[in-house]
């Protein structure tokens, strides 16, 4: 048992989160003051000791979406707080307390905004300036940095350039380049990889009771992206909409057929993001009108409307953000097939991801060359990327779908 279990794949960023949670420890014991410095007595000292230049306080997790970036951080907060014999024990009340996010020195920013707002920043920067309640170090979470403008991302800055001794901050982007030069430049980077798919199949197994084999294939059909492969492993409908969006470029007759397939796909997205928000938006709603003293579906006077606009434009952004989680899901599929394809045109004996529909992927192999499934992979990647700049979704995923449909 510790807190590292769930971190699957990452040797390397445990090892050096292990020696950072390590170090931070003698600095405690050196900060501790009055025991004449016996902690920089142990740095200086006897090889093999603890190198406190382990430690720091900023640091700056990437790694691709699915890696488990924000499982990683969680983990080093836990093991920066822990009280056990070895830093991340996962057994100390403290461990605990932050796995399960109540710890009151470990404060976690995530966001399902586009963006992160200039308040919810200062705030942020509110709480790095406190002293620790009860644990060692005051730790800032920041799970989206990416999402964050620019002019946001400069108030951050000094905060994270002279933090109070006791303060550690932890950003998490899926690359370096998702924030700017002055922060990456001031942040201990750490990066993780793309887990193998064996230990992610056995993390499916071990964490979510998935059996053996349906994990094993969810791991491999997700590319080793852990949130996908849980969704593949744990909900039955999952691979029949992934087998129906990823079989249906392959019989549009017509540039009719392709708007049609275009409307269904995002229509799916946005249903399956609604039944992820909607409940919660009623209830925060409900909340807000509550603490506002008014009544459910009564008036709302001239004087509070602002307050339940934000509210609503807050959940409209979340909705659209949710969406666009789903579609670039769907991108990441699609992506796939095609790189199946393509292997198999160019005879590789690279593994293949969808095992399942090797039959389609085989037709359309036969039936096309590679230079048109590097057309569509790029036509992919494109559409990838005007959603990600928000474009407007139909209109996107109209002229991917107009290009994947087979030539006449
Ligand atoms: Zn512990």
């Amino acid at each position: 048992m510790s807190v590292w279990e769930d971190v699957v794949g990452q040797e390397r960023v445990v090892a050096a989160f292990r020696a950072a949670a390590e170090a931070a420890r003698v600095v405690v014991a050196a900060r501790g003051g009055g025991d004449s410095g016996a902690g920089e007595a142990i740095v200086a000292g006897e090889a093999g000791a603890v190198d406190a230049s382990a430690m720091t306080h900023a640091w700056l997790v990437t790694g691709p979406p699915g890696s488990g970036r924000s499982v990683a951080a969680r983990a080093f907060a836990a093991a920066l707080q822990c009280t056990g014999e070895v830093p991340g024990c996962g057994v100390c009340k403290a461990c605990r307390d932050v796995l399960s996010g109540s710890h009151p020195d470990v404060v976690r920013m995530a966001t399902e905004k586009l963006l992160i707002t200039m308040d919810e920043v200062k705030t942020l920067i509110g709480e790095a300036q406190r002293r620790p309640w009860t644990g060692n170090w005051r730790v800032i979470l920041v799970e989206d940095a990416d999402r964050m403008a620019e002019r946001t991302t400069n108030v951050l800055l000094k905060s994270i350039e002279e933090p109070p001794p006791q303060t550690v901050w932890i950003l998490c982007t899926p690359s370096a380049d998702d924030v700017l030069p002055t922060i990456r430049s001031r942040c201990r980077l750490v990066t993780l990889r793309v887990p193998p798919a064996d230990a992610v199949a056995e993390l499916l197994v071990r964490r979510d009771g998935a059996e053996p084999e349906l994990a094993a294939r969810a791991a491999r059909a997700s590319q080793s992206h852990i949130g996908l492969a849980r969704h593949l492993a744990t909900d039955p409908g999952a691979w029949e909409r992934r087998r129906r969006l990823l079989l249906a470029p392959i019989s549009l007759r017509s540039v009719g057929d392709a708007v049609l397939a275009a409307a269904d796909l995002v229509d799916a997205a946005e249903a399956e993001a609604a039944q992820a928000t909607t409940e919660r938006d009623a209830v925060e709603k409900a909340a807000l009108l509550r603490a506002l003293g008014l009544e459910e579906g009564g008036r709302v006077p001239p004087s509070l409307r602002a307050q339940v606009r934000q509210l609503e434009e807050d959940q409209k952004r979340r909705a659209r953000r949710a969406r666009t989680d789903v579609l670039d899901r769907a991108m990441i599929d699609l992506l796939s097939f095609y790189r199946d394809v393509l292997v198999v045109q160019l005879g590789s004996d690279v593994e293949q991801v969808n095992i399942d529909l090797s039959d389609a992927v085989t037709q359309v192999a036969a039936s096309t060359g590679p230079r048109q499934s590097l057309a569509r992979i790029a036509a992919i990647e494109e559409c990838r990327e005007r959603l990600r700049s928000n474009a407007a979704p139909l209109l996107a995923v109209e002229s991917l779908m107009v290009q994947l449909r087979p030539q006449a």
